[in-house]
């Protein structure tokens, strides 16, 4: 049989899985052809959780699979195929040579450095590379450039009111919110209080076989030393499983997701969240689809508005800000550190070993599952670097790597920005710092632990309340021309001489016992 030309190859990253992009639009079964490839230097450059290596590659597999069975022809190349090279560009220019393609296309990467890497490879093989929008998404990088342009500061909730408005999401017929507000954040923040959470619905299991069972085992051959565990992977890795899984959130979790949205509880990892981040980011769920189905559960009486305009402004809102932030501002974002921070990460980042209850939990469950919610990352781990003074860059590369749903566009104004105010406030408009009160104040961890969150100094002294002055006092000077932390910077000058000394000391003596030997 004559071999078949290859007019256009039609590059599909892991994370642009959806059938309905841009990229198949004009797509001829004929003469063009689907390239992809499992490049083993994105599961090694930053040290990736073992789940997140095959929650990528599983779902890759079975888009294959499936546009093979839609008649689709497919250069896919495995990560266990002796002849793979080690990056994706590498991987694309072989492809070029063994089908010399006249061109290649794609939908914009969602990381910069993939991007330029496509864009490199294309150039060294002197051929037009097409880059079409990805429209799984509602505002594109130009709108949201364009709402920023002229404004001082950015601010989530003028963003995420002119998408509402666009795209008519809990708006009435005079363009005035549903139920009045705008914002229901207020009543997003119950605790389970003394009682705890009572039985929580399960979220559903998915079964791992085919393509998950093959590449369960190869990771666990391959990346045997990386991080986390595979023993309870259980994420959705088909369009299929991902609608079941947004079916069960909406049913079971979603009308309880409001109140507690913030409230955390010892060895309870998902509480009420919908676990649809990596879905969402890997293109396996459309947010429109989500969000429609969100705003149905109200309109039918089944889900309160806090929870569901709380639900979806993380969706319409947020998810779309980030993404505009990310592109907006790199590639220099990633370098940013306003706060001049430097001290390593500390080891049990890595290990979940370490006597405070709140991380060990937050990171035990982070190595377990690949997942925390939103209130571990930003208030147990990302409060507990920031406080310490832990490089952002390193932040940034333990969050792009212990996720599943992590992807750069979205996790690193989430870390580095919003997290770690190293962008100076270009996420947020003041850096969250707090005592261990806040953590004691929304979950039972500190029931469990050897600190106490009301002392700063001691022996007992919980290390978030001391790093937490000792933070504000080394960085008074360059927070002070904030007007948000006029009143937390005011208590820390009430405090004496003395009091500050010893902060100072016992600070000092976390960070030396955090230090790398
Ligand atoms: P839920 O809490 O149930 O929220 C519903 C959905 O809203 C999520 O699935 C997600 O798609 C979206 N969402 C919620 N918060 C945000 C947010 N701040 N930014 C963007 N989307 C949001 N999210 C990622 O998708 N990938 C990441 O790599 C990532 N890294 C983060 C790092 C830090 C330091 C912080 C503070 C947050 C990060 N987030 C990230 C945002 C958020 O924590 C996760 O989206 C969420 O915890 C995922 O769990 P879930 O699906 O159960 O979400
Ligand atoms: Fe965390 Fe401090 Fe509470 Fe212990 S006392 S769980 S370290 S906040």
């Amino acid at each position: 049989m004559a071999k078949q030309k290859t007019r256009r190859l039609a590059i599909v990253l892991g994370d642009q899985l959806n059938a309905d992009s841009a990229l198949f639009d004009d797509f001829d079964q004929q003469c063009d052809v689907i390239w992809m490839a499992e490049a083993p230097a994105e599961s090694t450059h930053v040290w990736t959780h073992k789940a997140r290596i095959a929650l990528f590659l599983s779902a890759m597999r079975h888009f294959r699979d499936q546009r093979q069975t839609d008649g689709y022809r497919v250069d896919y190349r495995q990560m266990d195929d002796d002849r793979i090279a080690e990056t994706l560009g590498e991987e694309l220019q072989a492809a070029v040579k063994r089908l010399k393609p006249e061109s290649l296309a794609m939908v914009h990467a969602g990381e910069w450095r993939v991007q330029q890497q496509m864009e490199q490879a294309a150039d060294d093989a002197g051929l037009p590379l097409e880059v079409l929008p990805d429209r799984h998404f509602y505002a594109t990088p130009e709108e949201f450039a364009e709402h920023a342009k002229g404004r001082k500061q950015l601010r989530l909730e003028y963003f995420y009111r002119e998408l509402r408005k666009k795209h008519g999401v809990l708006l009435e017929e005079d363009e005035e919110p549903t139920g009045g507000k705008w914002n229901y954040d207020a009543d997003n923040r119950g605790t389970f209080g003394k009682k705890g959470p009572g039985e929580l619905p399960e979220p559903p299991t998915f079964l791992s076989h085919g393509p998950t069972q093959e590449v369960l085992e190869l990771v666990e051959d391959r990346f045997a030393s990386h991080p986390g565990s595979l023993e309870n992977f259980n994420w959705p890795t088909t369009p299929g499983q991902a609608e079941r899984a947004l079916d069960e959130f909406i049913e079971h979790r979603l009308p309880s997701f409001g109140d507690y949205q913030d409230a955390l509880w010892t060895d309870q990892p998902f509480l009420y969240h919908a676990l649809l981040a990596s879905s969402l980011n890997l293109k396996l769920l459309n947010p429109r689809d989500v969000v429609a189905k969100a705003e149905q559960a109200y309109r039918s009486g089944h889900a309160p508005l806090n929870s569901v305009e709380g639900f979806i402004r993380q969706i319409l809102g947020w998810r779309e800000y980030v993404r505009g932030v990310y592109w907006l501002h790199m590639p220099g974002y990633v370098d940013r550190n306003a706060l001049q921070a430097r001290h390593p990460l500390p080891d049990f980042y890595w290990t979940g070993d370490t006597d405070m209850h709140c991380l060990s939990q937050a990171i035990g469950q982070t190595l377990e599952h690949g997942y925390a919610h939103h209130i571990q990352r930003l208030m147990v781990t990302g409060l507990f670097a920031l406080m310490l003074g832990v490089d952002p860059k390193e932040v940034h590369e333990w969050y792009l790597a212990v996720y599943v749903d992590a992807v750069e566009w979205v996790e690193l104004p989430n870390s580095l920005g919003m997290a770690q105010y190293a962008d100076g406030g270009v996420m947020a408009s003041k850096p969250y710092c707090a005592t261990g009160k806040y953590i004691q104040r929304m979950s039972n961890y500190c029931g469990g632990c050897r600190y106490n969150p009301a002392k700063a100094t001691g022996e007992d002294a919980c290390p978030f309340t001391t790093l937490y002055w000792d933070f504000l006092a080394r960085n008074a000077d360059e927070l002070k021309g904030n007007n948000r932390m006029a009143l937390q910077l005011k208590n820390v000058e009430r405090k004496d001489a003395d009091e500050l000394a010893a902060i100072r000391e016992r600070a000092d003596e976390i960070r030396g016992a955090l230090a790398p030997a």
